[in-house]
C-alpha cells in the first residue's frame, strides 16, 4: 500500500511537473513576440512625499496582456525572461517607454524622476550602460531623473561586477536604489560597500506593522535610521492604509508607495496626478546622488 502511495505521489509530482513545464514554454514562447504584437504596457506607481503626498516621482512597471492567456502577472513572467535572456529585450524596451514619458513630463515643468526595475542579467554585459546612455540621449533625459532599482537578489550573484555597473551609472548621474529591502537575504556588509542612493523597504516589513496606529514598528524605525545613517534616502513600498502610513512616518521615512496613494496607472493617469499635485515649496526631495 505504502509503496503503491509513493507511486502515485510520484506520478502526481510529475503530473504537476508536467503542467508547470508546459505553462513556462507557452509562456516563453508567447513572450518572444509581445513586443512586435504591441501585447506590453508600462504603468507608473507613483512615489510620494510622506507629509504632502505630493507624487515626486514613479516606478515604471511592466504589464502583459495576451489575447488568449489574459493578463499574465510579472511576478510570472519576469523569471521566465530572466531564465531566458528575454529580459534584455524587454528591459531595452521599457527604459524606452520610461524615458519617453519622462521626457514629455519634464518638458510640461513637472519636477519628477522615474525609477526602472534591472535584472542581474541586464546588468551583466558592461554595454548596458552604452544603451541606457543612448536611451537618454535618444529622449534628451537627463540621467539625474533616472533611478535604477536592483534587489538583493543581485546583490548576491557577482558583487564587483555589480559594484562597477552601478558606479558607472551613477557616474553618468543616475541613482541606485535597493529594491525590496528586508525581504530577503540581506546582507548589510555588502549594502555598506555599494554605491546605493536610495533605500525601498519591501513590502513585508510596513505590513508586519501598523496594524494600529499606535502600534511600534522596531524593524521600520530600525531600517529607516539605518538609511539614513549611510546617507541614504527612504522610501517604503505597499503601503495600503492610514496606520501603516502613520507608522511609516512616525519612524522619520519620508517618501512612500502602495495603493494607499495609487497603484500603477498608465502614463496619461500619471500625467494628471502630477498636474493637480501642489506646486513645490521646498527644493528638491531627494538629493543628488552622494560622491561614489
Ligand atoms: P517591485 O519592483 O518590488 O514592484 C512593486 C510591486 O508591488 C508591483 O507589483 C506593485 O504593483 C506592487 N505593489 C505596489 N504597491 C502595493 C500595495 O500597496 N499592495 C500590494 N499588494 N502590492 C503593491 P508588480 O507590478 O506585479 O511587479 C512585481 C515585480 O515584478 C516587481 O517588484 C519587479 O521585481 C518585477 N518587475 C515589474 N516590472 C519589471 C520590469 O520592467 N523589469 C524587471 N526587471 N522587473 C520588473
Ligand atoms: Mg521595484
Ligand atoms: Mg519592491
Ligand atoms: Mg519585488
Amino acid at each position: 500500500f505504502a509503496k503503491q502511495r509513493g507511486k502515485n505521489r510520484v506520478e502526481e509530482y510529475s503530473q504537476e511537473y508536467d503542467e508547470w513545464l508546459r505553462r513556462r514554454t507557452t509562456v516563453e514562447h508567447e513572450l518572444r513576440g509581445a513586443i512586435e504584437r504591441d501585447e506590453l504596457r508600462v504603468v507608473f506607481q507613483p512615489v510620494v512625499s510622506l507629509p504632502s503626498m505630493r507624487p515626486i516621482g514613479a516606478e515604471a512597471l511592466m504589464r502583459w496582456h495576451h489575447p488568449e492567456l489574459g493578463t499574465i502577472n510579472p511576478d510570472e513572467f519576469i523569471p521566465i525572461a530572466e531564465d531566458s535572456g528575454l529580459i534584455v529585450q524587454l528591459g531595452t524596451w521599457v527604459l524606452n517607454e520610461a524615458c519617453r514619458q519622462l521626457a514629455r513630463w519634464l518638458a510640461d515643468g513637472h519636477d519628477v524622476w522615474v525609477s526602472v526595475n534591472v535584472s542581474p542579467r541586464e546588468l551583466h554585459p558592461a554595454e548596458y550602460v552604452t544603451r541606457v546612455a543612448d536611451v537618454l540621449r535618444s529622449h534628451r533625459v537627463p540621467a539625474s531623473r533616472l533611478v535604477f532599482e536592483v534587489t538583493e537578489q543581485a546583490v548576491a550573484t557577482d558583487l564587483e561586477e555589480l559594484k562597477a555597473r552601478l558606479a558607472a551609472l551613477r557616474d553618468m548621474g543616475a541613482r541606485i536604489a535597493l529594491d525590496d529591502f528586508g525581504s530577503g537575504y540581506s546582507s548589510l556588509g555588502q549594502l555598506r560597500h555599494l554605491p546605493v542612493d536610495i533605500l525601498k523597504i519591501d513590502h513585508s516589513l510596513v505590513w508586519d506593522t501598523g496594524v494600529r496606529e499606535s502600534q511600534p514598528a522596531p524593524m521600520v524605525d530600525v531600517v529607516v535610521r539605518m538609511g539614513h545613517r549611510l546617507g541614504l534616502e527612504v522610501i517604503a513600498e505597499g503601503i495600503t492604509d492610514k496606520a501603516q502610513r502613520a507608522t511609516v512616518e512616525r519612524a522619520g521615512c519620508r517618501f512612500g508607495q502602495g495603493s494607499l496613494f495609487g497603484w500603477g496607472v498608465p502614463a496619461e493617469h500619471m500625467e494628471a496626478l502630477l498636474a493637480s499635485a501642489q506646486p513645490a515649496h521646498v527644493p528638491p526631495v531627494i538629493p543628488p546622488a552622494l560622491p561614489a
